[in-house]
């Protein structure tokens, strides 16, 4: 069951997440298509031409583009390529999991190593043995009796996250 990601999916996730949907369209258009100007990107993307440099730029200053620019001999201007820096989203991408993956641990680590209470009317509210006795085992935010929490389905659901994201590092490094 578990749903496979391609590295263009993780691309186009990576690119989302640093300069937004517009600037997935310019990566959709480079995936396919390498070595691009920026005229080439704007018609093939229907975005401004202004947008696409904004986007070319901010995903450079990001490490996640290249460029190459070609000097005309007749007119002598340049003319800059653009293309995806793949290894560099790649890299980016396989750092983002290992964080990911490391914050799921530490999760997992406390919620096997606590009893946790949480309150029944707030959302979110969740406190340590240790915490709840200060607390005198009331909610902080609204005092109502905390409930002890059974948390053996979020310790499930944190172990199946942490198996599928060691599976993708694996294939990815
Ligand atoms: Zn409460």
């Amino acid at each position: 069951m578990s749903k496979e990601k391609t590295i263009e999916d993780v691309i186009l996730c990576i690119v989302n997440e640093i300069a937004g949907p517009d600037a997935v369209k310019v990566a959709s258009v480079l995936l396919n298509e390498d070595w691009l100007t920026d005229e080439v990107i704007a018609s093939k993307t229907l975005l401004k031409l202004n947008q696409v440099r904004k986007i070319l730029y901010s995903l450079l200053d990001n490490q996640l583009m290249l460029y190459k620019k070609v000097r005309d001999e007749n007119s002598g201007w340049y003319t800059y390529y653009w293309t995806l820096n793949r290894e560099g989203i790649e890299g980016l991408a396989l750092l983002k999991k290992r964080q990911v993956l490391k914050k799921l641990k530490e999760r997992l680590e406390f919620e096997q190593s606590h009893n946790l209470y949480r309150c029944a009317r707030c959302e979110g509210v969740l406190l340590t043995f240790e915490e709840a006795v200060e607390t005198y085992f009331r909610c902080p935010s609204c005092g109502q009796q905390l409930e002890a929490y059974d948390n053996a389905g979020a310790i499930k659901v944190l172990e199946r996250k942490i198996s599928i994201l060691e599976e993708e590092l694996r294939k990815l490094s």
